[in-house]
């Protein structure tokens, strides 16, 4: 992709409520633009990224066996009757249709899932049956803020299993845990799992994938003697801010699992023979990640005071391609080919590569750029590299560049991609 066709520059001016990492760099570098307060357009650079996160969640996802399917956002206000919860989500945005009728945007969607599967799962052989989406949510939340960290509209991915037993849901939401953390380490992520408190579902315990970071809004609870992680409702209100106690890490809720138990299978009847005969209610877990707030919260882990650094993993595009162009038309000339011919070997290698290839723009702003929008490998093509046969290689999170002969930069972007990553959270 050449950087002179990218629609969406980067940018001096971050929106005036820019209060995080996040809001500011993102959109500096082209990758949001806001629409409104907890609104964001996702640029063609901020779309990449997002698409990359969404495909690792669903191959985690895919990996547990779950099935994917996409539920409607616009939900009729009769499912929550039945549940009683028209009144209870406060955040659900409401509106009127044709003819009076209510509706709610999905905040969530286990009044649509539940009957779901009670349409299709008739006999016991139909459980256990796991579904998942990934589709936008809409929450009113009183306070949007800090970028993609708390928006009113959201990416998430909401997973549900449905059980015959206790014990088969337990051992799926161990399974659910453990691919939830894959799911952060590949984004480059350090998740911490954390004892919560059931919310207004049940009152056994759920668990958060928490990410320790200054700019988050949650705080974490390490007992310091035992090493166990609890989010702030389930530390007695007399130990809040005992720090003898308590290691208290700030961070960001990146996920968030819990047991339903059988609150919405009930209220479906959503129910079984079992094999001995019996009907039994159908067992349920929840499990939710915001795609969008992982975004945020890599940025606000993997940045320096000049822009984002991207994991590979994520990156909108592997390899930042720059040339420099040189006064001199024969030598232009000759970066042009260069660079034509090793954009064209590395594409055709599956290589991302985006080109910065603007005529007059300084050597300095380029690199401002490439350092702003974060791409893993900076490789720059100038007269000064070709007089060497090579391109100059930097790789973001390092101070210093070398040299790679132009015949070799193929084999070794490719051996970089497939060595781990080396960037740590801070
Ligand atoms: P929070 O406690 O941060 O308000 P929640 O516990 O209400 O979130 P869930 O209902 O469990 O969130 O949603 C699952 C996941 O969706 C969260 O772990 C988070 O990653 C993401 N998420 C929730 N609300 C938002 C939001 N307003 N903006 C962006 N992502 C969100
Ligand atoms: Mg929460």
């Amino acid at each position: 992709m050449r950087y002179s066709q990218l629609f969406g520059k980067t940018t001096k001016d971050a929106p005036h409520d820019a209060d995080s990492a996040n809001a500011s760099l993102l959109t500096q570098g082209g990758f949001i633009n806001q629409v409104t307060a907890g609104v964001y357009t996702y640029l063609p650079l901020g779309l990449r990224v997002l698409t990359k996160i969404k495909a690792i969640v669903r191959e985690e996802m895919n990996k547990l066996g779950a099935q994917e399917v996409l539920m409607p956002a616009l939900h009729p206000k009769q499912l929550y009757d039945v549940t009683d919860r028209w009144e209870k989500i406060d955040v659900m945005f409401k509106l009127e249709g044709a003819g009076g009728r209510e509706y709610g945007l999905s905040s969530t969607a286990e009044e649509v899932i539940t009957p779901l599967v009670k349409a299709y799962a008739h006999s016991y052989r139909d459980f256990p049956v796991a579904l998942y989406q990934i589709q936008d949510k809409f929450r009113n939340e009183p306070r949007a803020k800090s970028g993609l960290l708390r928006g009113r509209e959201f990416s998430m991915k909401d997973l549900y299993s449905f059980h015959l037993t206790e014990e088969d849901f337990l051992e799926f939401y161990e399974k659910a845990k453990a691919a939830y953390l894959a799911v952060y380490r590949r984004c480059g992520l350090d998740a911490i799992v954390a004892a919560a408190s059931g919310g207004v579902f049940t009152e056994k315990h759920s668990h958060e994938f928490q990410v320790p970071t200054p700019a988050g809004e949650d705080k974490i609870y390490i007992d310091r003697k035992t090493g166990e992680v609890m989010n702030k409702e389930i530390v007695p209100e007399t130990d809040l801010e005992n720090e003898k106690k308590y290691e208290i890490v700030k961070s960001i809720e990146v996920g968030n699992i819990f047991p339903l138990e059988c609150r919405f299978s009930k209220a479906f009847d959503l129910k079984t023979q079992g094999q001995d005969g019996e009907m039994v209610d159908i067992i349920m877990g929840c499990y939710g990640i915001g795609p969008s707030r992982v975004m945020g919260s890599i940025v606000e882990v993997h940045h320096d005071e000049k822009g984002i650094i991207w994991p590979k993993s994520v990156a909108p595009y592997q390899v930042h391609l720059v040339t420099l162009s040189s006064k001199d038309a024969t030598v232009n000339g000759q970066i042009e080919e260069a660079a034509t011919s090793l954009v064209d070997e590395l594409e055709d290698a599956g290589v991302e590569v985006l080109w910065d290839d603007r005529d007059g723009v300084s050597a300095g702003e380029k690199f401002a750029d490439a350092d702003l929008i974060g791409i893993p490998l900076r490789l720059v093509v100038s007269a000064k590299s070709l007089a060497e046969g090579s391109v100059e290689w930097k790789e973001r999170h390092e101070q210093d560049a070398r040299l790679v002969k132009l015949e070799d930069v193929a084999e070794q972007v490719h051996e970089w991609l497939e060595a781990p990553e080396r960037l740590t959270s801070h």
